[in-house]
């Protein structure tokens, strides 16, 4: 994981205005970096940013690429960046008080993050300690189990 960091964010909708607020909070951080997100959280993401670098009078690239929305297959394109080695950590705000349409997807992309060691946080107080880390601003090797017996198993 370099110092510039390729950054998944996603969040289900009633837990948006969260998000939202947690990148206001924390746009300068966020700039340098690469944000991917699925389709929606991507579109209100992009406008926040904006709004919050008109305030400020600064005129900087953002760096955003945006996926299918969640529940159209998003959940899925973000787990397959994972598997690719494309995402360094993640912002996950699902919704724990409401059942989603695309709930084995969700559960998919959790499991997948667990399976490739990727710093997840499920909530804000996780992901003000992500951000806040000093490791944000350094190389970091996440280690990966190796898998080679699992890949070489006898199957016959
Ligand atoms: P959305 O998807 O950003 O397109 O709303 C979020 C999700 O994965 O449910």
């Amino acid at each position: 994981m370099k110092t510039h960091k390729n950054i998944a964010l996603v969040a289900h909708d009633n837990r948006k205005k969260d998000l939202m607020e947690w990148v206001r909070w924390n746009v300068e951080t966020l700039i340098p970096h690469h944000l991917i997100c699925t389709g929606t959280t991507g579109r209100l993401i992009e406008e926040t940013i904006h709004e919050q670098l008109l305030k400020t009078g600064k005129e900087t690239t953002i760096h955003i690429s945006k996926l299918k929305s969640g529940p159209l297959g998003g959940d899925q394109q973000m787990g397959a960046f994972i598997a690719d080695g494309k995402v360094d950590f993640m912002i996950f705000f699902w919704d724990p008080m409401m059942p989603q349409p695309h709930d084995v997807d969700v559960k998919a992309l959790l499991r997948i993050a667990v399976l490739y060691n990727i710093p997840t946080a499920c909530n804000r107080s996780t992901a003000d300690f992500m951000i806040s880390s000093p490791l944000m601003n350094e190389a970091y090797e996440r280690t990966i189990k190796d898998f080679s017996d699992y890949l070489n198993r006898d199957i016959s």
